[in-house]
Formats: structure tokens, C-alpha cells, sequence
């Protein structure tokens, strides 16, 4: 079974590490280039992005992690994970820097402070059934480049259309928490990328 790392610097780690147990991977925590080197694929939690990017060059994981995700290590971001792997951020602190490795824009707490926090039932690409999703302080994505699929959109309220979910390759985001709620099918899916790239 293949090996995922998560991102172990800040952030809901323990979810995405409990779940990717649960489907028989070996999940590790990842907090040093010698730890990523050992995964096939890798998840960067939920949690706060402009601490991780941080705490990422701190602890010199920062470029390694940028390379591996160059180099075609299937990779999936939640909500700041997402900030993470956005090629722009519109609303970033002044210095605020990503990794990278998607064609898209995404806007910071794009819900506003009103809806800070909220769930809903989305439609999610392939899925016969709509998947509950979690939003906290959540970033939307604004724009995306031609090669990006848009997995998931808001289909109501205020928000109706904007994009929550999206895939670029071997990289893959969601803008709310599917690592928490108990439904494990998105996790699946990235889990059958990491099967059939590694
Ligand atoms: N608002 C956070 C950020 O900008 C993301 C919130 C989350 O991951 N739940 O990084």
C-alpha cells in the first residue's frame, strides 16, 4: 500500500491521518525532507496559511516540497491546504507565499465573516450522492487556468457557483473539510491517484 505524508507543521493533521489509515495507506506526519522523501503522495490539512508557509520555510521543508509537487507527487489541499497549492492568493498577508502546483486564483476567507463557518450538501464530480461538506474560514477559487477540472461548486445562497473543489493533474483541492464528517470518498479518490502514480 502506498505511503501519504501529511503536512505536520500546523494544522488539522490527525483527521486526515486517521482517515488515510482507515483505507489501509501508510500515513506518516510529515515534518523534515527526510520523511517526504518516503511518500508516494501527500495531503496539506486544514489549519492556518500563512503560519504553514512559515513554518514551512523554517523547517526548510518549503522547496522540497515544492519540488516534489513539480515533479508529479500526487498531492491534495484542504481549505488552507488549498491556499497552499494555489499559483495566487487574493487577500494574502503582504509576504504570503504558496507552493503552488495550480493553475487557479483562490480568495482568502472568501465567505466573509457573516458565514464564517457553515455545512452543506454539494455535488461532487462523479459521486452519485452529495457529499456534506464543512467550510471554516474557507477560501473560494476565483479563477482557474484551462487545464483545471472544477470538482465541486456552491448551488446555493449568496455564493451560488463559486468553485470549492478542484483538480489540476496529479493535484487536487477542496475548499472545505473532507477529513472531517466521516465521509471518506474524496480521500478514496485521492488515494486511487497516489495507486495509479505510484
Ligand atoms: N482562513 C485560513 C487561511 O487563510 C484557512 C482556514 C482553514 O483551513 N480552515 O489559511
Amino acid at each position: 500500500s502506498p505511503t501519504i505524508g501529511v503536512f505536520a507543521l500546523q494544522g488539522d493533521v490527525r483527521e486526515h491521518l486517521h482517515t488515510l489509515t482507515n483505507l489501509g495507506t501508510i500515513a506518516i506526519p510529515v515534518r523534515r525532507e527526510t520523511e517526504l522523501a518516503r511518500c508516494d503522495g501527500f495531503i496539506i490539512p486544514g489549519g492556518e496559511s500563512t503560519t504553514m508557509y512559515k513554518l514551512a520555510r523554517t523547517f526548510e521543508l518549503f522547496e522540497p516540497l515544492r519540488q516534489r509537487i513539480r515533479e508529479g507527487m500526487p498531492t491534495f489541499g484542504t481549505c488552507a491546504g488549498m491556499i497552499m497549492l494555489a499559483d495566487h492568493v487574493i487577500d494574502g498577508t503582504k509576504d504570503q507565499e504558496t507552493l503552488g502546483g495550480l493553475d487557479i486564483t483562490v480568495r482568502r476567507n472568501a465567505f466573509g465573516r457573516q458565514v464564517d463557518s457553515f455545512e452543506g450538501d454539494l455535488d461532487f464530480a462523479d459521486f452519485p450522492d452529495k457529499v456534506h461538506a464543512i467550510f471554516i474560514r474557507a477560501p473560494w477559487v476565483e479563477q482557474v487556468g484551462p487545464g483545471v477540472e472544477v470538482l465541486a461548486q456552491i448551488d446555493d445562497g449568496p455564493a451560488t457557483g463559486r468553485i470549492v473543489a478542484v483538480r489540476e493533474g496529479h493535484v487536487m483541492a477542496t475548499s472545505f473539510h473532507p477529513e472531517v464528517g466521516g465521509d471518506d470518498r474524496i480521500h478514496r479518490q485521492f488515494v486511487d491517484l497516489v495507486s495509479t502514480k505510484s
